[in-house]
């Protein structure tokens, strides 16, 4: 059976579960942080773990392909959008382990779709240090465990003790830090095809600390991020830092900081990010990325790899 008509068998059978939380050709550009990105044939929000594990697997049951999306921080969807089912996660329950006598640490759950710096403010008050560094990084705890996000010398590998996935097979597991092989912005589950493993719930170890310590340390990460990184419609670092050197040295050593496509653009504040400055389309931002990478692999001879994943049609 075509795609399109597995998509047409699911349609009333989501609808049927979730009535009117799913929605057909659904702009994507209306859920990612550089609004961009064409429809997905159906799009649903998840607001809790049971009801995400039930959506992947009617998804599964009907042979309809899947995409996970949490914050949509790190994605370029293309302008064709993604076929099948796209599942949003906005999970949001977090549980912080009362005090133990005689224990500098305390462990904390939150579901995949709890958006980093919300989870950061809520540790701080409640005294817990560990996880400052997420305070400027947007999107879901999720995207955090499968992209291995960090900043300021820290990462989720550093903060993760283990997290509750969901397996190709259809099983809830709990698998350990170390069996996501993390490495720099990389785990097991980014270099995965498609959405086999779905990330469900994570647990993080924090250390206790004094919540105006904790504070002073987020605002601080801050101030950093206001001064050297451009507001607006973007996906973060755009490349990752060749070894030794800095991807947006290099672009801007190549003379394309503020270069455009259309409407997107390298930044003029910081040449790793590539901006949306309204009305771009995916297919501008695609081609600012070729020569990016064209242009310094010519005058420099590196060659720039993605940190943002291209996804879609
Ligand atoms: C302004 C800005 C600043 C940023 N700064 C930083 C930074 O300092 N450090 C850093 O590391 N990153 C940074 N990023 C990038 C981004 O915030 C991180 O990569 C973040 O972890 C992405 O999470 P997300 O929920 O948005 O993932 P998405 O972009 O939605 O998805 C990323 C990938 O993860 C998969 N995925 C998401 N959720 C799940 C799940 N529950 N189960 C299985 N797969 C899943 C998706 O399918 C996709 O393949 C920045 C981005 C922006 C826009």
């Amino acid at each position: 059976m075509p795609q399109h008509e597995k998509v047409a068998a699911l349609w009333p059978v989501v609808t049927e579960r979730f009535g009117g939380k799913p929605q057909a050709n659904e702009p994507l550009a209306n859920h990612t942080t550089s609004r961009l990105g064409g429809p997905a044939d159906i799009w649903l929000p998840v607001t809790t773990v049971d009801d995400l594990v039930e959506a992947v697997t009617m998804a599964r049951q009907h042979h309809v392909s899947l995409f996970m999306l949490g914050g949509g921080a790190n994605i370029l969807i293309t302008d064709a959008g993604i076929r099948g089912l796209v599942i949003e996660n906005r999970t949001k329950t977090v549980h912080i382990e009362p005090p133990q006598s005689g224990s500098n640490n305390r462990i904390v759950t939150a579901d995949s779709g709890v958006v980093l710096p919300n989870l950061t403010r809520r540790c701080a008050r409640e005294g817990l240090s560990g996880f400052e560094w997420a305070v400027g990084v947007p999107g879901t705890i999720g995207g955090a465990v499968v992209n291995n996000a960090g900043a300021y010398g820290s990462d989720m590998a550093a903060t993760l003790v283990r997290a509750e996935l969901l397996s190709p097979e259809g099983d809830r597991v709990w698998q350990p830090v170390d069996w996501f092989a993390y490495d720099y912005r990389t785990s097991v589950l980014k270099r995965q095809a498609g959405s086999e493993w779905i990330v469900l719930r994570a647990e993080l170890r924090l250390t206790v600390a004094s919540p105006d310590e904790v504070e002073a340390r987020m605002n601080g990460f801050n101030e950093r991020r206001k001064s050297s990184q451009p507001p607006g419609a973007t996906m973060g670092s755009m490349f990752k830092n060749p070894p030794g050197d800095y991807a947006g040295r290099l672009i801007e050593a190549a003379g394309l900081k503020g270069y455009r496509v259309g409407q997107a653009q390298i930044s003029t504040v910081h040449a790793n990010f590539f901006q949306n400055l309204g009305g771009a389309t995916a297919t501008d931002m695609i081609a600012l990325i070729q020569t990016a990478q064209q242009t310094v692999a010519e005058k420099f001879n590196v060659a720039l790899e993605l940190e943002i994943e291209v996804v879609g049609e």
